[in-house]
C-alpha cells in the first residue's frame, strides 16, 4: 500500500513561531494606556497569527471586546465557544445577516441600505440587530459623510422604535492617529463629537463609542471615549512614529538551509541574475519564498539571519525559496534562517521587513502563507489574568 504523506515527522521547512505571551504583555500594556474598554482586533487570522489562540489570550489579558470584518470571521469566534462581545464592521448591505444576529454579533452600518438590510433579516428571524452606525470623519473611507448623517441616524431611530435594531455604539476611524499632531486629527475629534451630539439630540443612546485605534490609544487620549480598538499593537511592530512603549514582538517566520554551495566570483545569482558574487562565496538555499510571504519586492535590500550573523538575500526572491550569501560562515544544510524575529539577538524584525517592502508591518504579517506552520509560545508570565481573580 502506499502510503502519501510522511511518517518520520521532520522538522517543516518554514514555521511561524507566535509567542502568546507577548501578546498578553502587549495586550496589559496597552489595556494600561486607558480608561476606555479595549477591543482587540483579531480580523484577518489575529493578523495572520491564528485567531483563535490569540483571541483567548487577549480575552484573558483584559481586553472586552473583538473586532472582525466579516460574517464569517465572527461566527468562527463563537462556533469555539467565544461568549465576548463582537463588532463586525465590512458588508454588503444585502448580506444574510441572519446568522450573526442570532451569534449576538454587533454589525456595523454605514449606509441607509446596509440599515435596511440588517433590518430586513432581523424581521425575519424576530431578533434585533445590535448596530454601530459609522460616521465618516475624514477617512473618507466607511461610514457615512456629514451629508449623509442626519438620514442614517434618523433611518435608525425609527428601526429602533420598531424594534429592529438596538444602536448600541457610534464609532468613526482615523487617518492619521501615528501623527497626533496632524490637524486632520483634532479635525475628527470635533467632527466625531458633532456626529455624536446630532445622534443623541436624535434619540439615539449608544452604549459605546469609539474612533482610536492602536496608534490612538498610544498617542491621542482624547479619541478613547468607550472603546479603543487596538490592532496592529498587539501584535508588536511600534504604531507610532516618533516614540515607542515597549511592545513585544510576536512572530518570528524562520526557515532553513537545505542546499549550500562555494561559489567563484562574477557567479550571477536567481532569475535575472540580479545578483552577482563580488568574490568567492558561499550561497545557501533557504526553503521559503514569496508564496509564503517573504516579500519578493524587498529582494535587493532585505537580510536573514543565519548562524548569529545578518546575511543578504542574493538576487531575486522566488515562490517558493531564495539564495543568501553567506560568504566565508560555516553554514551547513539544516541550519536554521531567521527571515524576521524580535531583533534582541541583531535579526531583521517585521518593521525592518515592512520598510525594505515599502509597506506596513500589518501587510507582512497578514501575508505568512498558508504552507508555513505555525507554533505557539505558552503564556507564561505569573500575572493574574482577569479571569482568574473572576474565577478566584
Ligand atoms: C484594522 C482596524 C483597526 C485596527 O487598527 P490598528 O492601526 O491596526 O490598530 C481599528 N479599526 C478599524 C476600523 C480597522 O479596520
Amino acid at each position: 500500500m502506499i502510503k502519501y504523506g510522511g511518517t518520520e515527522p521532520s522538522p517543516p521547512l518554514a514555521e511561524t513561531i507566535v509567542d502568546l505571551d507577548a501578546i498578553a504583555h502587549n495586550t496589559r500594556l496597552l489595556a494600561a494606556q486607558t480608561n476606555a474598554t479595549m477591543l482587540a482586533v483579531v480580523k484577518a487570522n489575529a493578523f495572520g497569527h491564528g485567531v483563535q489562540a490569540v483571541t483567548r489570550t487577549v480575552l484573558d489579558a483584559g481586553a472586552q471586546w473583538l473586532g472582525v470584518t466579516s460574517r464569517a470571521e465572527a461566527l468562527e469566534l463563537r462556533d469555539v465557544g467565544i461568549t465576548a462581545p463582537i463588532l463586525s464592521w465590512l458588508h454588503a448591505p444585502d448580506e444574510d445577516f441572519a446568522p450573526v444576529i442570532t451569534a449576538d454579533v454587533d454589525l456595523s452600518a454605514a449606509s441607509v441600505d446596509h440599515l435596511v438590510g440588517i433590518a430586513a433579516s432581523a424581521r425575519r428571524i424576530g431578533i434585533p440587530a445590535n448596530v454601530h452606525l459609522k460616521a465618516d470623519t475624514g477617512l473618507s473611507r466607511g461610514g457615512a459623510t456629514d451629508r449623509n448623517w442626519p438620514e442614517l441616524v434618523s433611518q435608525a431611530r425609527s428601526l429602533e422604535q420598531a424594534g429592529l435594531i438596538r444602536v448600541r455604539g457610534v464609532w468613526s476611524h482615523l487617518a492619521n492617529a501615528e501623527q497626533p499632531d496632524h490637524p486632520s486629527v483634532a479635525g475628527q475629534i470635533h467632527e466625531f463629537k458633532r456626529a455624536l451630539t446630532f445622534a443623541r439630540a436624535t434619540g439615539l443612546s449608544p452604549e459605546v463609542t469609539h474612533l482610536a485605534n492602536s496608534a490612538a490609544l498610544i498617542g491621542v487620549p482624547e479619541a478613547h471615549f468607550d472603546l479603543v480598538r487596538a490592532g496592529i499593537a498587539l501584535y508588536g511592530p511600534e504604531p507610532m512614529t516618533d516614540r515607542t512603549v515597549g511592545l513585544r514582538a510576536t512572530m518570528t517566520l524562520r526557515s532553513r538551509v537545505i542546499l549550500t554551495k562555494r561559489v567563484p566570483a562574477g557567479t550571477g545569482v536567481s532569475y535575472g541574475h540580479d545578483y552577482t558574487t563580488s568574490h568567492e562565496t558561499t550561497l545557501v538555499l533557504v526553503s521559503i519564498g514569496f508564496a509564503d510571504g517573504v516579500p519578493r519586492c524587498a529582494g535587493s535590500r532585505a537580510e536573514v539571519w543565519i548562524r548569529g550573523r545578518r546575511c543578504p538575500i542574493a538576487g531575486r526572491i522566488a515562490m517558493d525559496q531564495f539564495v543568501a550569501d553567506v560568504g566565508d560562515l560555516p553554514v551547513r544544510t539544516g541550519d536554521e534562517v531567521l527571515v524576521f524575529g524580535t531583533g534582541e539577538r541583531g535579526e531583521p524584525t517585521v518593521t525592518e521587513w515592512a520598510g525594505w517592502a515599502g509597506t506596513n508591518p500589518h501587510e507582512i504579517l497578514t501575508g505568512i502563507g498558508a504552507r508555513v506552520s505555525r507554533r505557539y509560545l505558552p503564556v507564561r508570565s505569573g500575572q493574574t489574568t482577569e479571569r482568574e481573580r473572576v474565577n478566584a
